[in-house]
């Protein structure tokens, strides 16, 4: 049975890469999605055309139901859980502070926080050597927002990330007797779909000039970082966030 790995959000952009990726580096492979049905089967279709193994399954992050439901489903179909990528994530219309409605910022960190916290719960009762599981691995997709603050664009995301940022280094030092490794990956601007979601499509053509490589970064380059911390390779790393953001 090969190792796997369950990818929030893994229908479009960096979940999906890190869906493809991951098929190459021999797991099965569950991934969630919100309301992508198209996007997240041909993801499946596309590892399964290779020979690969994966599923797709509905589950609003914003529901814990939904995510006791998602796990059951990985339980069901490969009944072994090595690796959870807290992948999923959604950015607000670009505003100020003093224009956010409680509503919103509410639901930016249930979406962000909550959910990947709720994700968690539920990957360490299955990995754990506490709770009799084989230890596993817990990635983390934070942002470069966490440090830089996301002024005049979306503090509330970006409060939303440094929470993962925090939450990732106390819990890998939480974890570290119980075989699960926890760590992150702070992505600078990656051209995917997330900017249009936001009113803001071409960030990613017009932050070029502000990183230091030149561009902003694609989906596979996020991917690879996550695989790699995954991996065997990053067996004595927990704890760590990974700024993958061409310099900035
Ligand atoms: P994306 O292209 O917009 O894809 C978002 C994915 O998350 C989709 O699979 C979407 O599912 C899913 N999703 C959104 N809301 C959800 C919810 N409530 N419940 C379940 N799934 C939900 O985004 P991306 O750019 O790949 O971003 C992925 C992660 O990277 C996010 O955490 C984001 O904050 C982080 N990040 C991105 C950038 C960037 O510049 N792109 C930079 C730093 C960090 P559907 O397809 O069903 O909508």
């Amino acid at each position: 049975m090969n190792n796997v790995m369950l990818i929030t959000g893994g229908s479009r952009g960096i979940g999906a890469a890190t869906a493809q990726l991951a098929f190459e580096a021999g797991y099965a492979v569950a991934l969630s999605y919100r309301s992508d049905r198209d996007a997240a089967s041909a993801v499946v279709e596309a590892i399964e055309a290779k020979g690969g193994e994966a599923i797709a399954v509905q589950a609003d992050m914003a529901s814990e139901a939904n995510i006791v439901r998602l796990f059951e489903a990985v339980d069901e179909r490969f009944g072994r859980l090595d690796v959870l990528v807290n992948n999923a994530g959604i950015v607000d219309q670009v505003s100020r502070v003093e224009a956010m409605s409680a509503e919103r910022i509410e639901r930016m960190m249930r979406i962000n926080v909550t959910g990947p916290f709720l994700c968690a719960r539920e990957a360490i009762k299955r990995m754990s050597t506490r709770h009799g599981g084989n230890g596993g691995s817990i990635i983390n997709v934070s942002s470069a927002a966490a440090h830089r603050g996301g002024s005049g664009e979306y503090v509330d995301y970006a409060a939303s990330k440094g929470a993962i940022d925090t939450f990732t280094e106390g819990l890998a030092k939480e974890l570290a007797g119980d075989g699960i490794r926890v760590n992150a990956v702070r992505p600078g601007v990656i051209d995917t779909e997330i900017h249009a979601s936001g009113g803001n499509p071409d960030k990613p053509e017009t932050s070029s000039a502000n990183i230091p490589l030149g561009r902003a970064g694609n989906a596979r380059e996020i991917a690879s970082g996550i695989l790699w911390l995954a991996s065997e390779g990053a067996s004595f790393t927990t704890g760590a966030k990974l700024d993958i953001d061409g310099g900035v």
